[in-house]
């Protein structure tokens, strides 16, 4: 039972140059890359990608942190994928969330400088995917 989630490494783990450390912690987990691509992201792609959060007080700031800096976008796959990599990543909040040992527990200070992305659904998975990979 194979699930495929969408992952991005957000400007600052670009950056900083970071990732290279992702990717090697999706495939040491056991997930599989299925696509990849280095991507300037637009405001439309940003409002759409983050359009449940439309209206919060950070959403401007988030706008403009998405669309400030090339991202790496993936697609991957394995069991579990979607939960798996939350599990990778570690909560939102790289110091108030995010245990050590997470991308964001290891990497992070400040919430919104929480380096990668994860679907956090099914629902948001097919979403998220078909927006930054129509053609997958
Ligand atoms: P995620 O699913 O763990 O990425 O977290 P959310 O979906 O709740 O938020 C989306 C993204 O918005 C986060 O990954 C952060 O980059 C940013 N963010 C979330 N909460 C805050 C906040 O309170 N302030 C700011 N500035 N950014 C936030
Ligand atoms: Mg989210």
């Amino acid at each position: 039972m194979s699930e495929r989630t969408l992952v991005l490494v957000k400007p600052d783990g670009v950056e900083r140059g970071l990732v290279g450390e992702v990717i090697s912690r999706i495939e040491n987990k056991g997930l599989k890359l299925v696509a990849l691509e280095l991507k300037n992201v637009d405001r439309e792609l940003a409002e759409q990608h983050y359009a449940e959060h439309d209206g919060k007080p950070f959403f401007e700031s988030l706008i403009e942190f998405i669309t400030g800096g090339p991202v790496i976008a993936a697609c991957v796959e394995g069991p579990k994928a979607i939960s798996a990599f939350r599990q990778l990543a570690g909560g939102t909040d790289p110091v108030e969330k995010a245990a050590p040992g997470s991308i964001r527990g290891d990497y992070g200070l400040e919430v919104q400088y929480n380096l990668v992305h994860g679907s956090d659904s099914e629902e948001s998975a097919t979403r998220e995917l078909k927006l930054w990979f129509p053609n997958l």
